[in-house]
């Protein structure tokens, strides 16, 4: 499951954002408001992606590709109370389902790989490091070791959860929770599987191939079916999703298909003109610079960018020409110039000039200053 994607938010939000966007899906997915099981499930799922979310530590190693709510289940060895019983002891859920079921669907995991540009635009084999957990090889999920049965709960006779009145100001209420001495499954496990302490599963680190298609970019997320965690009592795996990030390029910058450069040029060469070889992502050509070329100006090589995702062709690559002024001239070199400036008759500079009306290339002006 993704948190962010549950609540709606950007990766980037701000805690007072992901505070509001909580708190305006509480009030429509309540149970109080929508008291059908799937609203009752999505609010489970926004209330999950909200204490994940709000805290820091929580929210970090979800984004470092962690299950912060995974590892808490019953059984696991660790905090107690898995979050559905604290969940259906706030809000009495489910009061007329029986026990819960020891095997359930794992979490989604989300993990980010760091790529280069080169690796975006062409596509790559990625093998990447996985933490998730994995059904328990030594007793097949049972949770139970070896030669051992899981028994009925003295404390709610299987039946997962116990029932009290309780006084309240809108007069005397039932309420059901989850028992508290089977945490809601029914049965105990008196032996537990010293592998895995009876969750029927086990955290392992493996490596798994990610085929990185072709023209991806930062936020992309590629999703591979039962790759992630499995779930308590070996149940099902649910998905892990890739999530790229691309680092950014010392030359090349990126805008969707396309890529933009700068290239400097000497004042002199840019009005002489000339031939620069230059390094593309993957090919070796030639810039040509035309005589009397502006400084500003754009040359596209096309098809020189990246791969286009989902489709043919490439993107192009915006050169832009960046012509340099001399700063420092020796007397000789002066001497030249200013020789050079009464041939044409530019000893006096010229005032404002009118400004251009917005084309092609202030667009493209504006997309290289802006970066
Ligand atoms: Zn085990
Ligand atoms: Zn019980």
């Amino acid at each position: 499951m993704d948190y962010y994607e549950v609540l709606g938010v950007p990766r980037d939000a701000t805690a007072e954002e992901i505070k509001r966007a909580y708190r305006k899906l509480a009030r429509e997915l309540h149970p109080d408001v929508n008291p059908d099981p799937l609203t009752q499930d999505k609010f489970k799922d926004v209330t999950a992606a909200y204490e994940v979310l709000s805290d820091p530590e929580k929210r970090q190693m979800f984004d470092l590709g962690g299950d912060p709510l995974g590892g808490a289940g019953p059984g696991s060895g660790g905090t107690g109370f898995g979050f559905g019983d604290i969940m259906d002891a706030f809000f009495g859920g489910g009061g007329n389902q029986g026990p819960r079921p020891r095997v359930r669907r794992g979490q989604d995991a989300l993990i980010q790989v760091e790529l280069d540009l080169q690796e975006t635009a062409f596509g790559t084999v990625k093998d990447i490091t996985v933490d998730t957990a994995i059904g328990c090889p030594t007793c097949h999920g049972e949770g139970t070791a070896a030669g051992t049965d899981p028994v009925t709960c003295t404390m709610c006779q299987g039946r997962g959860q116990i029932q009290s009145v309780q006084r309240s100001f809108l007069g005397q209420v039932m309420t059901a929770r989850a028992c508290p001495q089977c945490k809601g499954y029914g049965t105990l496990i008196p032996h537990p599987c010293p592998e895995c302490a009876g969750d029927g599963r086990v955290r392992t680190r493996r490596t798994v191939s990610v085929k990185i298609p072709a023209g991806v970019e930062t936020g992309n997320r590629i999703r591979l079916a039962g790759e992630g965690e499995a779930g308590p009592g070996a149940g099902p795996a649910g998905d892990l999703y890739v999530e790229i990030h691309e680092r950014p390029h010392e030359v090349f910058s990126r805008e969707g298909d396309d890529l933009f450069a700068t290239l400097r040029v000497p004042m002199t060469a840019a009005a002489l003109g000339t031939t620069i070889p230059l390094a593309t992502l993957d090919d070796q050509i030639e810039i040509h610079v035309r005589p009397g070329t502006q400084s500003g100006s754009v040359e596209t090589v096309k098809a020189a960018g990246v791969n286009r995702l989902r489709g043919h062709g490439r993107g192009d690559l915006h050169v832009r020409i960046d012509v340099v002024t001399p700063s420092r001239l020796d007397a000789r070199q002066t001497e030249l110039l200013k020789e050079l400036a009464e041939l044409r008759s530019e000893e006096a500079p010229t005032g404002f000039e009118e400004q251009p009306r917005g084309g092609i290339f202030s667009r493209l002006k504006d997309s290289f200053g802006g970066k």
